[in-house]
């Protein structure tokens, strides 16, 4: 069926975190990756292959911004209360952040580029770093 399954570009990148909880702006190597596809319009999915890890998109001017969304988060869901996970490797907040913010977003593509507001960003959230290697997969699906 035309415009529904047009051709499908998808790559992965790795991305190594510094901190135990981090907000890591990953708009850059996302926006590489469509140009590269060459698609004028279409859609770009961005997935975070980790249970343990998310995307969100969110402002990218203010780096507080991402410690604000961490604390906040934190404040949701503390470390070590009681988790049942934790009996098994210690990191069950890390696993109900990433199951509250998601693994992915869409993105809109439109003469090349992605649609994002002037103050969006994609971000990767860490919750159970540091990781020398966070995989993203960007699935870009073209129109037509
Ligand atoms: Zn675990």
């Amino acid at each position: 069926m035309r415009g529904l399954a047009g051709p499908v570009m998808v790559e992965v990148f790795t991305v190594a975190t510094r901190d135990a909880k981090q907000c890591l702006d990953i708009t850059a190597s996302v926006d590489a990756i469509v140009r590269r596809s060459g698609a004028a319009s279409g859609l770009c999915h961005v997935m975070v292959l980790h249970a343990t890890a998310a995307i969100a998109i969110n402002e990218n001017d203010d780096p507080n911004i991402g410690v604000d969304l961490l604390r906040a988060l934190d404040q949701a869901v503390p470390d070590h209360d009681g988790w049942l996970h934790d009996q098994i490797d210690n990191n069950a907040h890390a696993h109900i952040k990433a199951a509250i913010v998601g693994p992915s977003e869409t993105i809109p593509i439109e003469k090349g580029e992605l649609v994002l507001g002037r103050w969006q960003g994609i971000m990767l959230l860490e919750f159970d770093g540091p990781r020398p290697q966070r995989r993203v997969a960007v699935r870009i699906l073209r129109d037509g």
